[in-house]
């Protein structure tokens, strides 16, 4: 049983990837993960151990959904030569041939290196050749669509969320695919994302500041006050850590605080039972007060 409908496999199972047309030229091609990496591989070891690039052939011609199917054919149709392409809904092009699972892609120089070498290379890659009737050579297929190629049997046990990462980094490196938790968007949309943004500069102060010095400028700040609030404090002879200190002075101005209040009260009631104004007595207090203090400057915020 196939695991799909022809030209129905869900947008979610492919991916777009990368490989050169017949015209030389970098084109996005569409199938599943496997079969992307599949071909992959198998173009570039061609290319690497016989020294001939193959090319596959511009147009929906790996994956095929079910209206490429209909365009394809009518397409064939008006010029004349309706069998070109298969009925729609029937194409191993579609994710299903013949009840199987099946992902066909066209090679367009198929025909770069001898017959007997193409097919040992395909066979290398799980790729399968000369399965449609009638014959195609360039028409080559992945019946394992939906199965990762082994990337060299390490026999580890992953967890299914290590596989996915594993899967996204493949995806990046080799087929241009998407990235996990983001959305659906490819890895490196994201990461053109981030290279935006931290190229952006940014305000300050009515300047505009590289990311890159904000960030220098921003980690110089963090580390003079991680100096600062962790070089212990003087007092007398004694060293008293930050947190001591701030505590302490905490204690001290409200120790002050109250001791004023005390003595303006006590200077109130005296100055009422002696007779006198209290509001002379108290500016009085507040002008020696004043005197005596003019040469410490604090702020005291009450609540
Ligand atoms: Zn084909």
């Amino acid at each position: 049983m196939a695991r799909y409908r022809n030209g129905r496999i869900p947008a979610s199972q492919l991916v777009w990837f990368w490989a050169l047309n017949q015209y030389g030229k970098r084109e996005r091609f569409r199938a599943t993960r496997a079969t992307a990496a599949r071909l992959t591989a198998f173009i570039d070891d061609v290319k690497t151990n016989e020294g001939v690039q193959l090319y596959i052939t511009s147009g929906p011609n790996v994956y095929r959904d079910y209206g490429q199917q209909v365009g394809m054919r009518a397409k064939y149709a008006a010029l004349g030569k309706p069998l070109q392409a298969a009925y729609p809904g029937t194409s191993s092009h579609g994710g299903e041939y013949r009840g199987r699972d099946s992902l066909a892609a066209d090679i367009y120089n198929y025909d770069a290196i001898p017959w007997a070498t193409f097919v040992k290379y395909a066979k290398k890659h799980g790729l399968i050749t000369n399965f449609v009737t009638p014959t195609e050579y360039w028409h080559i297929g992945d019946p394992n669509p939906f199965s990762m190629p082994s990337t060299g049997g390490t026999g580890l046990k992953l967890s299914s969320r290590a596989e996915k990462q594993i899967a996204s980094i493949f995806d990046a490196i080799f087929v241009g695919g998407t990235s996990m938790d983001d959305d659906g968007r490819s890895i490196s949309q994201s990461l053109a994302e981030i290279r935006t943004l931290t190229s952006k500069p940014i305000q300050r102060d009515g300047k505009d500041i590289p990311v890159r010095q904000d960030n220098a400028d921003t980690g110089t700040i963090v580390r003079e006050i991680r100096t600062l609030t962790t070089t212990p404090i003087k007092r007398g002879d004694k060293e008293v850590p930050v947190r001591q200190d701030n505590a302490d002075t905490g204690t001290l101005v409200r120790e002050v605080l109250a001791t004023v209040k005390a003595q303006k009260a006590a200077i109130e009631a005296l100055a009422v039972a002696k007779g006198a104004d209290p509001d002379a007595i108290a500016k009085a207090v507040e002008d020696g007060v004043k005197q005596a203090m003019k040469d410490v400057s604090f702020t005291v915020e009450t609540d």
